[in-house]
């Protein structure tokens, strides 16, 4: 559509508005334009928080030379014809005032080439007047570059806050465009640095990542509610990121709203959001949000704000409720062996764990009287004991302090971060794993002489797998000598098996090791497995403690060697969350 300056009863219908307040106002005006443009392509320059120079260059579908004058005209748009069409809005400019806003109060100069045109065009202004044009060879699209903003401007200047706050407010801009349109790549360069970058490829994990940082992200889950539509209702869709109830900030500003392409703030909808944390986050913290909201166009109304940073909805409460419902469903189903334990490595150490801080002989707070934040937050530092030559290895879990055992299967612990069940069986055998590998690493002996001379006796079948892992049986410390038909006497045995549970362990080792390689690590974990407590064994609090801790300094406790989930942890959060609801 061509530009043309608006009739008069459509530009009485708008709402009136100085769309451009400080720098980061007139970012958001020339992206608006470059996303309408249908540029795959936006990158954006600042100097100086965007006071000296804002330069936006697109690759969408340019200007036409005839036009570019007109296109600094007050209400000129090619974005809207009537009235009517302020109802089914598909563009975000619909006003026809940004460029004729910012050329007023900087030094503009815009270069622009239409797809359709051989030639581009270069338009300079001051203040709003033109000082010159002219043909220019140039790429499809368009650069604006906007300098010296509010130069004729004083009042307005001094009203400018910090660079860096300025530069922060851009980078908001930029990094919000970017999570509504993955699909369009986004480059922010401010005073000459890099600071953000998209890629366009449409994936808006992957853009969502980028924005909050891998770390962050990992402690997000992902939201997808269709837009089903009830009797009487609009069809309203919400996609995008919430955070885990342990990934807060204390002020909204983490929280991203969007309605159908547009960044929006909404007090009300971004405490819809919050809403939906209830029971699972302190007040007065709040989630990192990022939330893609489509409705039917004609349910909002987006002439309402100079900024066009606020809509008004047809029906408010159903769009909040939606919102609230599809981010608490999100919540309550995230299953936390998806994120917990995956996530553990950082989150351990996000707790506030390092290996320098911890003072191990610290005694557990006294509990009584304490208030129940202080319980929460100090209740990980309980005693215990550890033996004098335990092996510096580093802590990967927080300290736990055990609490007791249940089903005579799993240890009950609690952690800085809430609940944690322990599985005796699988931990012992990670622990034993891993102490072993160590040594053979080390080449310390695993074995030793036996006490006795046990004799064992072995089934036809575990007599042919005993001679294929003759190699890694002796490595393993097996000294094994033929004793008749089937029979076998132990010389030397792993310090792990006990030589009482020979003739029932040896043929489990044997049954471990037909199944996989036979290789030293095999072999390892199959004495592991074989020598690890058993369910059903019950241990006293110091068996337990030893093994906790034992279990906090493995390289990998989550899993046994065999890939048995060690432990489980139910956060504060979910705690709380599952009372409440009940
Ligand atoms: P609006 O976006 O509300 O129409 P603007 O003042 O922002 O008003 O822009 C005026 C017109 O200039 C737009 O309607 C559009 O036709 C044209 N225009 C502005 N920026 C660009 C751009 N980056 N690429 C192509 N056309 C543009
Ligand atoms: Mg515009």
């Amino acid at each position: 559509m061509a530009i043309i300056v608006l009739p008069e009863e459509v530009v009485a219908r708008i709402a009136a508005g100085e769309a451009v307040e400080r720098p980061a106002s007139a970012v958001k005006e020339l992206i608006e334009n470059a996303i309408d443009a249908g540029a795959s392509s936006v990158r954006v320059e600042s100097v100086a928080g965007g006071k000296q120079l804002i330069r936006v260059s697109d690759n969408g579908a340019g200007i036409p030379g005839l036009e570019i004058e007109l296109a600094f005209k007050r209400h000129a748009t090619s974005k809207l014809r009537a009235t009517e069409d302020l109802e089914d809005l598909s563009t975000l400019g619909f006003r026809g005032e940004a460029l004729a806003s910012i050329a007023a109060v900087s030094q503009t100069t815009i270069i622009t080439r239409h797809r359709d045109d051989a030639m581009g065009i270069s338009l300079r202004l001051n203040g709003g007047q033109i000082v010159h044009q002219r043909p220019i060879g140039a790429p499809a699209g368009t650069v604006v570059a906007v300098e010296n903003l509010f130069f004729n401007t004083p009042a307005r200047l001094k009203f400018l806050k910090a660079d860096r706050t300025e530069k922060r407010n851009i980078q908001g801009v930029v990094t919000r465009y970017a999570m509504a349109y993955p699909h369009i790549a986004f480059s922010l360069k401010q005073d000459e640095r890099e600071q953000f970058r998209s890629s366009g490829r449409g994936d808006l994990a992957d853009v969502v990542a980028g924005v909050f940082g891998r770390v962050h992200f990992k402690r997000m889950i992902p939201i997808e509610s269709a837009g089903r539509a009830g009797i009487g209702q609009a069809a309203i869709a919400v996609r995008g990121y919430t955070s885990l109830p342990d990934l807060t900030r204390s002020d909204r500003s983490r929280i991203a709203l969007f309605v159908n392409g547009r960044a929006i703030q909404d007090n009300a909808l971004s405490h819809a959001v919050t809403g939906a944390y209830e029971g699972m986050i302190k007040s007065g913290t709040f989630p990192f949000a990022v939330l893609l909201i489509s409705t039917p166009s004609d349910f909002v109304d987006v002439n309402v704000h100079p900024t066009k940073a606020q809509v008004r909805f047809r029906e408010p409460s159903q769009v909040f409720s939606t919102v609230q419902r599809a981010v608490r469903q999100a919540l309550l189903a995230a299953d936390f062996d998806d994120y917990n334990v995956d996530q553990w490595r950082t989150d351990g150490f996000a707790d506030g764990f390092t290996n320098e801080t911890i003072d191990y002989r610290r005694p557990a707070p006294a509990f009584a009287g304490a208030a129940k934040e202080d319980f929460f937050h100090d209740a990980d530092l309980g005693y215990i004991p550890e033996s004098a030559d335990a092996p510096a290895k580093p802590r990967t879990l927080p300290i736990l302090r055990v609490v007791g055992q249940i089903g005579a299967m799993y240890i009950v612990a609690e952690g800085p971060a809430g609940l944690y069940l322990i599985d005796q069986n699988a931990a012992h055998e990670r622990i034993l794993y891993e102490q072993m590998r160590e040594e053979q690493r080390a080449g310390s002996p695993l074995a030793e002489a036996a006490s006795d001379s046990q004799t064992v006796l072995l089934s036809p079948e575990h007599d042919i797998v005993l001679g294929e892992c003759a190699e890694v049986l002796s490595q393993l410390g097996f000294e094994i000598e033929s004793f008749g038909p089937h029979s076998y006497v132990f010389r030397a045995l792993p310090k792990v098996i006990a030589s009482s549970r020979l003739a029932e362990g040896f043929p489990r080792i044997l049954e471990h090791l037909s199944r996989k390689d036979k290789g030293i690590e095999e072999g390892i974990a199959a004495l592991a497995a074989v020598a690890a407590v058993k369910s059903g064994q019950i241990l006293s609090l110091e068996e337990m403690q030893t093994l906790v801790a034992q279990l906090e300094r493995c390289s990998s406790p989550l899993a046994s060697p065999s890939g048995n989930t060690t432990l489980i942890r139910l956060t504060r959060e979910q705690l709380a969350l599952e009372f409440r609801r009940g």
